[in-house]
């Protein structure tokens, strides 16, 4: 691998939230690439998310403007029992966090790119550390090569899976979201309601729009239920307002199931001309709603460690600086499942507990220290 004489092709793969944000970020440095998404269309699932202050920075970067289609939320900032009793009320100032629909933030990132950088129903089947990629498309295969080859197919992740090592690993828990039509029940107040074992999430999205979560400890992967929306309905149907009106108003089959699944920590996140980014590289427990915006700080990392000369040096400075800001924090979304999947009376008691009694400034330094970070700068 040498400098930057010509232009440097990068080929990614997937078109998540971290491949799309990858190739704006190297558009951005005057790369070529081309974006293979396996999926016949380029969509993101139907739910919301929650954007941190230093994604918010790495997306200010990109010159990426989100404001108009989020509204400033509190994440975890509100805490209720299931019977509708407040442990704990915040102010969106305290944190500056900010939520959208991940279609939302999904149609930002395409809508920089050109269309002919896209590919979808382009599934990537193969790829050599040399940077040679097969793909599968309409049936027949087809050999791609370039300078850098950009993996961001998320925790199934085939390249991390053939080029590594590592397995999902799953995390005895199962989720169910959805974003439905306020309706009758606007203004929803956000809130984290915490049962034993069961956590509500219930976040207002602009245009009046409700994005909500119930996530359950499981013993068992890959489970199905022959209808979802009645299954969460049978756990929480019974909890505070306006959580059954929330479930029941989403169409059943806008209800997302899944497990949620992490990776182990990886020795390096480079090998060659390959290089892994966003859940590929380290998919995370969502207890710290951080993932996406991990995936957005590696897009800006690696842009910039790529803009300042060789190739091989930009990876080398991407893998140190990624690991050493994302490796902890995914051990700390872990720390956080055993925290608050422990199902026992004392476990649960002392969770909700801290979340009444822990002083509001405490409660902000710990929220916040995760997204205490400065991006780097791009050339122009
Ligand atoms: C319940 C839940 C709540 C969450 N909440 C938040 C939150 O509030 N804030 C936050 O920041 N994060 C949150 N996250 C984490 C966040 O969703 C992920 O970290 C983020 O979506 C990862 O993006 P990605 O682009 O790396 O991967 P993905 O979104 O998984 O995208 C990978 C893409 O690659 C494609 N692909 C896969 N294999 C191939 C192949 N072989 N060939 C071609 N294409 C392929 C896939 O189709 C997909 O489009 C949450 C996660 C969960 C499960």
């Amino acid at each position: 691998m040498g400098t930057r004489e010509e232009t440097s092709t990068a080929l990614i793969i997937g078109a998540g939230i971290g491949g799309l944000a990858a190739a704006v970020g190297l558009r951005r440095i005057g790369w070529s690439v081309t974006v293979l998404e396996r999926a016949p269309i380029i969509a993101e699932v139907g739910a919301g998310l929650t954007l941190w202050p230093n994604a918010e920075r790495a997306l200010d970067v990109l010159e990426l403007d989100v404001g108009p289609r989020t509204i400033p939320t509190i994440s975890r900032g509100n805490v209720r029992t299931p019977s509708g009793r407040w442990l704990r009320h915040s102010h969106p100032e305290d944190v500056g966090v900010l939520a959208i629909h991940r279609a939302d933030l999904h149609d930002v990132l395409r809508k920089e790119l050109p269309e002919a950088a896209l590919h979808t129903d382009a599934e990537v089947v193969s790829v050599s550390p040399k940077g040679a990629v097969v793909c599968r498309s309409a049936g027949e295969e087809h050999e791609l090569s370039a300078d850098l080859v950009i993996a961001a197919d998320g925790v199934n992740s085939i390249t991390r899976r053939s080029l590594w090592s590592g397995d999902p690993v799953f995390q005895h828990r199962t989720v169910w979201r959805g974003v439905t039509p306020s309706g009758s029940v606007w203004p929803v107040q956000e809130s984290l309601t915490l049962g034993r074992g069961v956590q509500v999430g219930v976040l207002p999205l602009p245009d009046e729009r409700v994005y909500w979560f119930v996530m359950v400890n499981g013993d068992r992967p890959n489970q199905l239920y022959a209808d979802d929306r009645r299954e969460v309905l049978n756990r929480v149907g019974d909890w505070h307002h306006p959580i059954p009106a929330l479930i029941a108003t989403t169409p059943e089959d806008q209800v997302l199931h899944n497990d949620i699944v992490d990776i182990d920590p990886l020795p390096t996140f480079v090998n060659d001309r390959v290089v892994l980014l966003g859940d590929a590289a380290h998919a995370m427990p969502p207890d710290l709603g951080q993932g996406a915006c991990q995936a957005i700080e590696d897009a800006v990392v690696l842009a910039a460690c790529l803009a300042s000369g060789d190739v091989s040096d930009g990876l080398k400075r991407y893998d140190e600086q990624r690991r050493a800001r994302v490796q902890p924090m995914a051990e700390a979304a872990r720390a956080s499942v055993r925290r608050t999947s422990n199902t026992s009376w004392l476990a649960h008691f002392a969770v909700s507990v801290a979340a009444r009694l822990i002083p509001p400034a405490a409660w902000r330094k710990a929220t916040a220290q995760w997204s205490d970070w400065t991006p780097p700068t791009l050339p122009n």
